[in-house]
């Protein structure tokens, strides 16, 4: 059994073909540039080999059609038929309060992820189209969405509701939903399954480290906190995103930069984070190396990044009464040494100490602490796509 996984962006779709049998990825691909000059899809085979296909792309009912063409191209593709093709798994920026778990796309579904456009605007009406495209060129094949805010539901109310007035969240569902709750979610069992204990038994403080970062609780394989908030603006300050602040300083910025709410948006989600702090780039490799060469402000950038992660540990910590192991994945978390090492310095009050040599991996999972350290330190790499497959495989089989 073959499972699709599609991941729509505004101007992108990413896909994987996941053989269900062995868990193995048999075709993978990223479309860039929907709807602009310059549109391409890459594609590659199970073996690496790549195949690059530029023409024009309006829309994702277009790109999807291309993909389902290479994945059946007798030269690179992955099947003989898409009837081989046993269900396609939609990754769903935000479900609301609606989903606590993944659903088959039926039309009380759609109308749900509809509904939650007002609140994810950016996100949700890709997400849509793709379902939608693959729901025009692949009828009669089951579609399951699969929402970045469902593990994250567990959550209790006051841990998400804010200090606003009540009635705003009873009218505009302003609360805390976090994301990135796929990959948590992942690395969380992972975590269960390396350590050798059930999930129900553990407190675990999953760091995702990315472009986008979130820190989240969990306790007995369930979400109970997390650093994302109403939107993924919330938490560690990013590659671009602000992250935390004073809410004070939005309204001030505005008046003495003269700024629409758009443009304020723009700036705190597109020009801040470690960007904005760094005047350097967005991408921690580039910062860690101005760090290297000298420059102040991509150092600091650095620091204040460790020292935010390091203070949701210690919040998430005490929410939980004690924590088994701290797992990092995603870009930065699976790979960067040094940041690991700089969030997980001078903790040994919760029983965290790294082994020098054992950290020195990227993308590989290990457990990085040392031996007689009661805290666990674990890099897993994520693997969404998978747990997006597992979930659509469970529902449709
Ligand atoms: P992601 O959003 O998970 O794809 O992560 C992207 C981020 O991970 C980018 O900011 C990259 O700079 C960062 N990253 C990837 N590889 C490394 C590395 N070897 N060292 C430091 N940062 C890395």
């Amino acid at each position: 059994m073959k499972i699709l996984v599609v991941n729509c962006g505004s101007s992108s779709l990413k896909y994987q073909l996941i053989d269900m049998t062995t868990k193995d990825t048999v075709g993978i691909g990223l479309v860039e540039r929907i709807g602009l000059e310059g549109a391409v899809l890459t594609h590659r085979t199970a073996s690496g080999e790549k195949e690059v296909i530029t023409t024009e792309i309006p829309n994702h009912t277009v790109a999807i059609e291309l993909v389902l063409k290479a994945l059946v191209s007798p030269t690179y593709g992955a099947v003989n038929d898409l009837k081989e093709i046993a269900a396609v798994g939609h990754r769903v920026v935000h479900g609301g309060e609606n989903f606590a778990k993944s659903a088959i796309i039926d039309s009380a579904v759609m109308q749900a992820i509809q509904d939650c456009i007002e609140i994810a605007p950016l996100h949700n009406p890709p997400n849509i189209s793709g379902i939608e495209a693959c729901q025009k060129l692949m009828p009669g094949i089951p579609q399951v969405a699969v929402f970045d805010t469902a593990f994250h539901q567990t959550m209790p109310d006051y841990a998400y509701l804010y200090g606003l007035t009540y009635e705003l969240y009873e009218k505009y569902k302003i609360r805390r939903y976090g994301f990135h709750g796929t990959s948590h979610k992942y690395v969380s069992q992972r975590a269960a399954a390396l350590l050798g204990k059930p999930a129900e038994e553990l407190k675990l403080i999953t760091c995702h480290l990315g472009n986008g970062s979130s820190i989240t609780a969990i306790k007995g394989g369930k979400s109970i906190e997390t650093s994302m908030g109403f939107t993924p603006l919330q938490g560690l300050l990013m590659g671009t995103r602000s992250g935390d602040l004073d809410p004070a300083t939005v309204t001030y910025i505005m008046r003495k930069e003269n700024l629409s709410s758009d443009q304020m948006d723009n700036f705190l989600n597109k020009k801040c984070g470690v960007l904005g702090v760094s005047g350097v780039s967005s991408d921690f490799r580039d910062i860690e190396k101005a760090a290297e060469e000298g420059n102040y402000r991509a150092k600091i950038a650095l620091e204040i990044f460790a020292y935010q992660a390091k203070k949701y540990i210690g919040t998430y910590a005490a929410a939980l009464n004690g924590v088994d192991a701290i797992i990092f994945t995603a870009g930065l978390g699976e790979n960067s040494f040094t940041m690991r090492a700089a969030i997980c310095a001078n903790m040994s009050y919760l029983g965290v100490e790294i082994d020098e040599e054992k950290n020195k991996v990227r993308g590989v999972e290990a457990d990085v602490s040392k031996t007689n350290a009661s805290c666990r330190v674990l890099v897993i790499p994520t693997n969404e796509e998978l747990m997006i497959a597992l979930d659509t495989f469970e529902l449709t089989r």
